[in-house]
């Protein structure tokens, strides 16, 4: 058991291994020392990661290996700070005989219908395994996005038990009922999305925010409202959208993503096709996407 755990945990930390590590701690000293703190709402990265049976593992493990780097620099009062600037609310952890148990106290207006951090079960997971020495696991038993206070067991054997979404509609509504709630910790937002802007998730998750864009657009959602979920600047003409990305999103992997999503949208939403022009100057990206 302890072997295939530690397998587990292997696996974890090769599939974002290409990733350098100095990105991920220059985003969480960045996150540290923010004054103002973001919101949680059902975000893209967050519902990839709960989309499918093998996306939920692999948020989980993505965010264990994140949970363990967090611990090899530091303590637990900073990883508290970093649940508040990343829109948790104070994060309260008490210990009981058998299993911890990390109540948040932020609570949203965004109901997901699901608990949805299991990314941050599998940091709180890989950080007090690090500290312990000991493999647990955590499960997210209550969360903001689903009427309750974001609630993490943390013990031996534990692990995330909810469904995945695996349902276009269901994710749509939930991206529906962020819009308006989705002032993001920009740090946090690009360092919870980070693992999946890489090869194996990059292209599926290009596509399922394609896919998704495609519903939110028969939906009719306002335009610029969603590329403000998505974090990035957007005008709306009748001919074509703009949109300007921050030098911190300007990833290429998440003007991939999103740009996708926008597209699929623009095409349902309108009925004609898109033509994207991409722009990167200065570090920062802008694009075109043309309606044709
Ligand atoms: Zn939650």
């Amino acid at each position: 058991m302890r072997a295939k755990k530690a397998k587990v945990r292997r696996t974890a930390k090769a599939s974002i291994a290409e990733m350098p590590k100095s990105t991920e701690l220059y985003l969480l000293s960045q996150i540290l020392k923010s004054k103002e703190h973001g919101e949680q709402f059902a975000s893209l990265q967050s519902i990839i990661y709960n989309f499918t049976n093998e996306t939920r593992q692999f948020g989980y493990k993505a965010g264990f290996a994140l949970g363990e780097l967090f611990a090899k620099h530091f303590e637990l009062d900073k990883l508290q700070e970093l649940f508040e600037h990343a829109g948790f609310g104070k994060l309260l952890y008490n210990t009981a005989e058998h299993e911890a148990i990390a109540i948040a106290t932020a609570s949203s207006e965004v109901d997901a219908g699901m608990n949805m951090h299991i990314f941050e079960a599998g940091m709180l997971a890989g950080f007090f395994s690090a500290k312990t020495g000991k493999a647990l696991g955590a499960e997210e038993t209550h969360c903001l996005l689903n009427g309750g206070k974001c609630t993490f067991l943390i013990g031996v054997g534990k692990a995330p038990q909810s469904n995945a979404i695996a349902d276009f509609s269901k994710a749509a509504e939930m991206i529906e009922r962020s819009i308006g709630h989705s002032k993001a910790c920009e740090n946090y937002y690009l360092l919870s999305f980070l693992p999946i802007l890489q090869q194996p998730l990059l292209s599926s998750s290009a596509k399922l925010a394609y896919l998704l864009g495609k519903r939110l657009g028969y939906k009719g959602v306002d335009a610029e409202q969603l590329a403000s979920y998505l974090q990035v600047d957007g005008k709306m003409s009748n001919s074509e959208m703009i949109l300007s990305y921050s030098h911190l999103l300007s990833h290429s992997g998440y003007v991939l993503v999103s740009s996708m999503l926008l597209r699929g949208y623009l095409q349902s939403r309108f009925k004609k096709g898109v033509a994207v022009e991409q722009h990167l100057s200065r570090g920062r990206y802008e694009l075109r996407l043309r309606l044709v």
